[in-house]
């Protein structure tokens, strides 16, 4: 497989192509139009494939010595830091990585927002009465909606979104999000899914960990109890391969393992005030945090610009039109006419929405600080082995994961080439 690959990717394949017709996996319709990368993975691709995803898991935590199961699947498969996309949060990333879309394309640009199309609604995380609305998320199409508009079963063991209808679809098995379900639990109800006979059980499942996240953010990402949350989260997925070989699933799934975002330090010592910086009459803050977003009241535009505009001594405020443009982040009317971007380590806040104190870490940084970085570890039958990857951007895993289950990807912003030197 790898020979043929390599030929497909020198470009001097495309006469053979022309005459060879690849077996097809059972799994679901090729892409019509699929690419040479791609082909060579649904060549591969497997009976099942799992993307897990462990919350705010910094690449360096592997080193650890505290995830033993990781370790293996990394020297064996595909390892490498993946760059999350702008801004480092769950909700945009988690949303990002399963569509394939920047969260300025796919509509959750930050785990808090509003939306001028939806007056008087706050999205926030906690609560579902507003969150459960389609049209925040409609402008993505997760692959779990895919999925099912191609006949194809998908299972989440939670994913953000997962819980609610998104262009009419839901997956074929999910749960409510319970921050509370233990770890083993959330692996054998996926596990119990699997019992189902082979024509019904998921081509693609997801499962979610956010304790090494909780630790972070509480304890800070150099503290001992973040690293055991990390070996819990370890031994949860040793628990999930242990089930698979004992389904006789153990050699024929594909498993993708993602973070969402990195962990910096942080300290109550590290805080700014927009407050001081404009009247507070002047503006409305939507979020503050390790950035910020705000639009000033009608009249005042001149005035909160001239007043935070441009940057200070730990951070920077851009129209939202003005953003560097590697953040990819400021079309989507979601976003508020300000953002505020704080150095690492530095926090916005306002007296009525202050930051909490006592955290030790914090995420919502540039995602190119290597702090941000998160983690990305495949390894399977369609996987190549011993395989160090470099730093990519996270929407490619999308159109990797429509490549490994044979699900043809709605129009993304990933790039499968990035992900070329993972597959056989
Ligand atoms: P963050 O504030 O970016 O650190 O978000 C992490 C938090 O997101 C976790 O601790 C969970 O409480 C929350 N979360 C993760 N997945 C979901 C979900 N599917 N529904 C609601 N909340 C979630
Ligand atoms: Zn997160
Ligand atoms: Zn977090």
């Amino acid at each position: 497989m790898k020979t043929v690959l390599t030929l497909w990717l020198s470009g001097a394949a495309l006469a053979l192509a022309a005459c060879t017709t690849p077996p097809l996996n059972d799994t679901g319709p090729m892409p019509a139009d699929a690419s040479p990368v791609e082909q060579a993975a649904i060549d591969a691709a497997s009976e099942l494939t799992i993307l897990i995803s462990i919350d705010g898991f910094r690449p360096d935590y592997l080193e650890r010595g505290a995830t033993p199961v990781m370790s293996a699947l990394a020297e064996t498969g595909a390892v490498g830091p993946m760059q999350p996309s702008f801004p480092s949060k769950t909700f945009p990333n988690h949303y990002a990585l399963i569509t394939g879309l920047t969260p300025d394309h796919n509509g959750i640009i930050n785990n808090t927002m509003e939306d001028p199309a939806i007056p008087g609604d706050v999205f926030m995380l906690s609560d579902p009465s507003v969150t459960s609305n389609p049209a925040w998320w409609d402008e993505g199409r997760p692959l779990w909606v895919s999925a099912a508009e191609q006949g194809i079963n998908a299972a989440t063991m939670f994913w953000p979104g997962s819980d609610f209808e998104i262009h009419g679809q839901r997956p074929g098995a999910f749960e409510k999000f319970d921050q509370k379900l233990p770890d083993f639990a959330r692996v054998d109800i996926l596990l119990s899914w699997l019992d189902a006979p082979s024509g019904e059980r998921p081509a693609l499942a997801t499962i979610y960990f956010d304790i090494v996240d909780t630790a972070g953010h509480l304890y800070g990402p150099d503290s001992p109890k973040t690293t055991s949350a990390a070996a819990q989260v370890d031994a949860a997925i040793g628990r999930l391969m242990d089930g698979l070989t004992a389904r006789g699933l153990g050699e024929t799934t594909n498993i993708v393992i993602v973070s969402d975002h990195g962990m910096a330090p942080i300290s109550d010592e590290q805080i700014m005030s927009l407050d001081t910086m404009v009247d507070p009459a002047k503006m409305h803050v939507v979020w503050t945090g390790e950035f910020a977003g705000l639009s000033p009241q009608p009249g005042y535009e001149t005035d909160v610009e001239a007043a935070l505009l441009g940057s200070t001594d730990h951070g920077t405020c851009w129209r939202k039109g003005e953003l560097p443009s590697r953040f990819a982040y400021g079309q989507n009317p979601r976003v508020p006419a300000i953002i505020c971007l704080a150095d690492t380590g530095w926090r916005y806040e306002t007296d009525a929405m202050k930051v909490w104190r006592g955290s030790g870490g914090g995420h919502g940084f540039d995602p190119a600080d290597p702090l941000m970085s998160a983690i990305f570890i495949a390894n399977g039958p369609a996987i190549a082995s011993g395989v160090e990857l470099q730093k990519f951007d996270n929407v490619s895993v999308y159109p990797f994961l429509a490549a490994l289950t044979g699900i043809t990807p709605a129009q993304n912003d990933g790039n499968i080439e990035d992900l070329a030197p993972a597959m056989k």
